[in-house]
């Protein structure tokens, strides 16, 4: 039994329907998009612009991961690089223009038992006929001194996007997965020297990654160790590192920092809803569907591997495409209520 409490509804139109408890009026949408980063916002234009009645709940960070970088240089379309934040505001009034409604709350819980399904938010409930989930991941933090501070100032979350900023740097990865193998061998191409920094005496990493970087004679390992905080200036300028055996404390001098200790899938308000991967990711069953038919999901909410912002705008594109054939297949279905 869904068991949130509906604290307000919302206006009275032609298609609002009953909610869970058969006592309130709701407005009901074709589809409605969770969240806002790049691949909600992408969805949400085409969407939209299909004359689909839709709605985004941008949730507590609106625009997604971008807000919090500065300059983006890797989306096409703009040659001498676009703010984060500028981008992403773009993109927003792009879907505002086809019609897309946008409100800036959170979704806390969600019933994909029911149809239409039901989707609640920290001031209203709405119904849908369609789900899109693009929640997105959130980057692990290390939780030290320094960390944000120095956020977009010498430390990084992601060696794709900001490598090339860091060219003849001594730099610093944190983290001992395939991601922070990756991201050292990436930057070998930009970095003076790549030091891994590691709190095991082995890697968690695929074998393969392992011996590759082994072999890389630019990346030096710093085993046992962990950081205890950042320092610097108006940018980063060392890191105090602590051997986790011997207590021993260092000073390291860098001019980057990228933390790799994995993501978190923004996927708790979906647990027991949708199938989930053992890391939380969503499962994607056919091209963007998920385990609930008519519920669909596009961007770093399933994708751990590419997590960019033109591959999440790009699956956000196909999942409106999915949401748009699937809408239309079913209203033509006269055995299928929606
Ligand atoms: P996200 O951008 O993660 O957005 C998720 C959205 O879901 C947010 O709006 C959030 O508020 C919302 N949400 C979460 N939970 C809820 C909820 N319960 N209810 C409602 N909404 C919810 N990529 C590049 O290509 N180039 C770069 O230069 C680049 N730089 C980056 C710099 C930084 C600091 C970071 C962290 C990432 C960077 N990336 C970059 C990666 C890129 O930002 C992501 O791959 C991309 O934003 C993923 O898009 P998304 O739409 O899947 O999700
Ligand atoms: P991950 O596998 O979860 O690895 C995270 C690493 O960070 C681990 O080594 C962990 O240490 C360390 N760590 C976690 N929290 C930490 C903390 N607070 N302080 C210091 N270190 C910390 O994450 P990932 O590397 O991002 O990979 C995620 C998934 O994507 C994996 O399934 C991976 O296989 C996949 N992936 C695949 C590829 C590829 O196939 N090419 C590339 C990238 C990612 P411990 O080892 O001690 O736990």
């Amino acid at each position: 039994m869904y068991n949130i409490q509906i604290m307000q509804v919302h206006d009275k139109g032609d298609n609002d329907s009953r909610d869970s408890n058969n006592n309130q009026k709701l407005q009901t949408f074709d589809v409605i998009i969770i969240g806002s980063g790049p691949a909600g916002y992408t969805a949400a234009t085409y969407t939209s612009r299909a004359k689909l009645k839709t709605l985004i709940i941008t949730g507590s960070l609106p625009g997604g991961q971008l807000m919090t970088t500065s300059e983006v240089e890797n989306y096409p379309g703009f040659p001498n690089g676009i703010f984060g934040p500028e981008l992403m505001m773009n993109m927003r009034q792009q879907a505002e223009r086809f019609g897309s409604i946008i409100v800036d709350d959170e979704v806390i819980g969600v019933n994909f038992k029911q149809k239409p399904f039901f989707v609640q938010t920290y001031s209203k409930a709405y119904l849908s006929k369609s789900i899109l989930v693009c929640t997105g991941a959130t980057p692990r933090k290390l939780g030290i001194a320094g960390e944000d501070e120095y956020g977009g100032r010498g430390v990084s979350y992601c060696a794709t996007c900001d490598g090339p900023f860091f060219k003849g740097e001594d730099i610093a990865v944190v983290g001992g997965g395939d991601t922070a193998l990756e991201e050292a061998t990436f930057l070998t191409k930009f970095g003076k020297s790549v030091k891994l920094i590691h709190r095991r005496n082995s890697l968690k990493a695929s074998k393969i990654l392992q011996e590759k970087s082994f072999e890389n004679s630019k990346i030096q390992f710093l085993w046992d160790s962990t950081i205890t905080k950042i320092t610097g200036n108006k940018k980063i300028s060392t890191i105090s590192i602590k051997n986790v055996n011997t207590q021993e404390e260092k000073e390291l001098n860098v001019g980057g920092l990228f933390i790799a200790i994995g993501h978190e899938p923004n996927t708790k308000i979906f647990k027991n809803q949708l199938e989930m991967d053992d890391h939380g990711y969503i499962v994607l069953k056919e091209h963007s569907r998920t385990s609930v038919e008519g519920v669909f999901a596009a961007g770093d909410v399933h994708d751990f591997r590419y997590r960019q912002a033109i591959t999440a705008a790009g699956y956000g594109c196909m999942a409106a495409l999915d949401v748009e054939k699937w809408l239309t297949e079913k209203k033509n279905d006269n055995n299928h209520k929606l």
